[in-house]
């Protein structure tokens, strides 16, 4: 009789997306859908693939970089919320470390935000002017994990309103630099302006997106660029009008009119097929380990309870170039929860187990 493997793991339920039950065994940090003699069941429940949290910032705080146990810290409570997989929207600290860390989630950093000099966050950005983008996005194109992010619009002192942070023109270069170091690209964007150029040129997703139209939906739709809206996000942009309406009253009307017609237009995007991912926003404004409530806040929209968590789980996992699904040799990465997610999202801020590579993490 071949020897019992001891501590193999078997967890039981139904597994979605499809929602058959299965029983799922780990074996050297895979799954696997073979019986394995003498496995303990850890657990029973509604298995889903490890969430993906499509916009976070790991590494940094309101003043900008913080020290490695920080983000340390930040890095884990997102995986006890589920967030197993990490697409890191711009960090002023260079978190690579953590690649070497089979406790913590599985990152894909943006590396640095790409801003105009003195139009964004203190200490987040490298801060640059035009004829610099495009060398600067190449940079950070080869220093990341092929992802890296633009600040495609915030407010102009000049102009008093949001504003483009560099040209079309600049842009555009800076999305070929990147695209050829075999990297994809994202931007922040709040406003309209600066979404044609982007979109024509190629970017391959846009964050928050709350300037878009029927027209730069239907070119999203066209080109398969995806959207992240931060929907949580979004709900700062009065605190934004409030704070600026002083000196800035012509920003503070374009935040109080894109944040009064923010659910039609996610929606519209939604509506049209434009691919939409969850982004928690975690370290930027929100706190972390909150990807739940991204969720739970984009079915608010109007977004089926399937397709809001498969925008957190396979569909983003399939995008970011990971398994969508939990077959036979799939990494164990994934959550359990004691109730149908699909049914009640509210369940996906108790997760029973968190399982990532293969170990049972929370
Ligand atoms: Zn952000």
């Amino acid at each position: 009789m071949p020897p019992i493997e001891s501590g193999t793991q078997r967890f039981r339920g139904p597994v979605l997306p499809d929602g058959e039950p299965r029983d799922l065994y780990v074996v050297d940090g895979r799954v696997t859908l073979e019986h394995q003699a003498g496995a303990e069941t850890a657990a029973e429940g509604w298995i889903v693939p490890g969430l993906v949290d499509a916009h976070c910032h790991i590494g940094l705080d309101d003043h900008g970089p913080v020290p490695d146990d920080e983000a340390e810290a930040q890095a884990v409570e997102d995986r006890d919320g589920g967030a197993l997989l990490i697409r890191d929207a711009g960090s002023a600290a260079d978190t690579r470390w953590m690649h070497g860390r089979d406790d913590l989630p599985r990152l894909i950093r943006c590396g640095r935000h790409l801003a105009r000099t003195k139009r964004y966050i203190r200490n987040y950005a490298d801060e640059i002017e035009p004829d610099e983008l495009a060398t600067a996005a190449a940079d950070q194109a080869r220093a990341s994990d092929g992802w890296i992010k633009l600040v495609g619009d915030w407010i102009s002192r000049e102009e008093g309103d949001l504003a483009p942070s560099f040209p079309a023109d600049a842009f555009a270069a800076a999305i070929e630099a990147a695209h050829g170091e075999g990297a994809r690209v994202t931007a922040h964007c709040f406003g309209s302006a600066v979404l044609p150029g982007l979109i024509e040129a190629g970017i391959d997703c846009i964050e928050h997106g709350t300037g878009l139209d029927e027209s730069l939906i239907d070119a999203m739709v066209a080109r398969g660029t995806a959207l992240v809206p931060t929907v949580m996000q979004l709900d700062k942009f009065p605190e934004y009008a409030e704070a600026g309406a002083e000196r800035f009253p012509a920003y503070a009307a374009t935040m109080t009119d894109l944040f009064a017609r923010r659910r039609a237009t996610i929606m519209a995007a939604y509506d049209a097929g434009v691919p939409l991912y969850a982004g928690s926003d975690g370290g930027g404004v929100s706190r972390h380990g909150n990807l739940a409530g991204e969720v739970v806040a984009m079915a608010g929209l109007g977004m089926s309870a399937d397709d809001a968590l498969g925008a957190a789980s396979w569909r983003a996992r399939e995008w970011l170039g990971w398994n969508a699904t939990l077959d036979e040799g799939a990494p164990a990465d994934f959550v359990v929860y004691d109730r149908d997610p699909r049914t009640d999202l509210g369940v996906l801020h108790t997760p029973v187990r968190v399982v990532l590579r293969g170990v049972v993490v929370a």
